[in-house]
């Protein structure tokens, strides 16, 4: 189907385009985004990928059309470094990106790997900087300065992110920020580490860190409070360039921005000219669903099981007269499908249907009859399947 048919088949609300609506609305030119599937998402407690899975993903999300695939921490272990090292030497369009800290072999070992960009972080808040770094600020501050110069002197584009942004004094993320710009950091990230920002919150931090420095601003969030992609969507509002999802959601705890869920909200609702192959998002859902051994939930916005999925008589009868009574947004744009299911809800148009693509008519009687029929058995086990549903109709109509 081609982009005028799809376009025609969209039907999101109107208010969205009212003047005063999209006036409030201001969108970056571009915005990028590093899918930390391979990292973040890897983090999920329990889900460790094979070399050859992670090469499988990284593939899929090339072809789907994203800009930077963060590939993973290669200081983790020889096997985790070899993952990245096959990834970036796959000739991929995307960029490939590593996590690393802020220490110099580090950065040596990205540069072995082959990589186009080196993601380094160190934390900012007291809780962190306390309990876990156990150095001072001044220390983190000077080796911030010396470890991005030092990368950026190797060729590497280098992003510098401080962790738990969100829970940090603004004095020290003012000062690492300013720190990071002026050894040539070629992005700011601001982590919500522990998800625990509101879009409001987020929307004044990313345009604080703007005010003080030029360079482009990445926002990476966590959805402990399933504000993720609130969040990520106001960040992108405020100015920022660069956002991190992962496939469906996944990461450590309550998971991070959702890749499809943020393309598509930013593509159909907020009317930004993003270039994926969308059509392959539900392939790419369910690769990491299988690869991660964790299930798409069936209510999973957009790559959902029940998200083309109707049941009730009412529901059934308007959408297949226009499946626009209740979806939005057509099936085929995310390479979702349509299903209209048999249960307690159903109504006649449904068993109607079913008959006439088999060339069988039926009285009113019959259909009536089948119908109750099939209400009572989903009543007693929610879905009628097919078999059970020939069944009931060979049960009625060879009476
Ligand atoms: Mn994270």
């Amino acid at each position: 189907m081609n982009k005028r048919e799809l376009e025609k088949k969209i039907h999101i609300s109107r208010y969205i385009s009212h003047d005063s609506v999209r006036s409030s609305i201001e969108l970056p030119e571009k915005i990028i985004i590093y899918d930390s599937t391979l990292r973040d998402g890897e983090q999920t407690p329990g889900v460790s990928f094979t070399s050859h899975q992670k090469l499988e993903i990284a593939r899929k999300l090339d072809e789907v059309g994203i800009d930077q695939i963060e590939a993973g921490f290669p200081v983790v272990s020889k096997e985790e470094a070899n993952s990245v090292r096959a990834i970036a030497n796959e000739g991929l369009d995307a960029d490939i990106l590593v996590l690393s800290r802020l220490r110099r072999e580090e950065v040596d070992l990205a540069v072995e790997c082959g990589v186009d960009m080196i993601l380094l972080f160190i934390a900012a808040s007291e809780l962190h900087r306390k309990y876990k770094l156990k150095c001072s600020y001044d220390e983190i501050e000077a080796r911030i300065s010396d470890v991005v110069a030092y990368s950026k002197s190797q060729g590497l584009q280098t992003s510098f992110s401080t962790e738990d942004s969100t829970r940090a004094d603004w004095k020290i993320l003012k000062r690492f920020y300013t720190a990071a710009a002026e050894a040539g950091a070629d992005r700011l990230g601001i982590t919500d580490t522990v998800g625990c920002i509101h879009p409001e919150a987020l929307r004044f931090l990313v345009q604080k860190v703007k005010s003080i420095s030029p360079v482009p601003i990445s926002i990476h969030l966590h959805n402990d409070f399933g504000l993720a992609l609130a969040n990520a969507l106001a960040g992108v509002q405020a100015g920022a360039r660069a956002v991190t999802t992962t496939v469906n959601g996944i990461g450590e705890r309550a998971g991070n921005v959702p890749l499809v869920e943020f393309v598509i909200a930013m593509q159909v609702l907020y009317g930004y000219e993003f270039k994926f192959n969308t059509s392959k998002f539900k392939e790419l859902s369910e690769l990491v669903s299988r690869h991660s051994g964790i299930p798409v939930p069936v209510n999973q916005p957009l790559v959902g099981k029940n998200i083309f999925s109707h049941e009730s008589g009412i529901h059934v009868a308007a959408v297949l007269k226009n499946p626009a009574t209740y979806e939005s947004i057509p099936p085929e744009l995310i390479g979702n499908e349509r299903n209209l299911t048999l249960g307690k809800h159903s109504g006649t148009h449904m068993i109607e249907k079913k008959l006439s693509e088999q060339g069988i008519s039926a009285t009113t009687i019959e259909l009536e009859d089948i119908l109750e029929k099939v209400k009572n058995l989903g009543e007693i086990n929610g879905e009628v399947g097919d078999s059970e549903f020939w069944a009931i109709v060979d049960s009625v109509l060879t009476r």
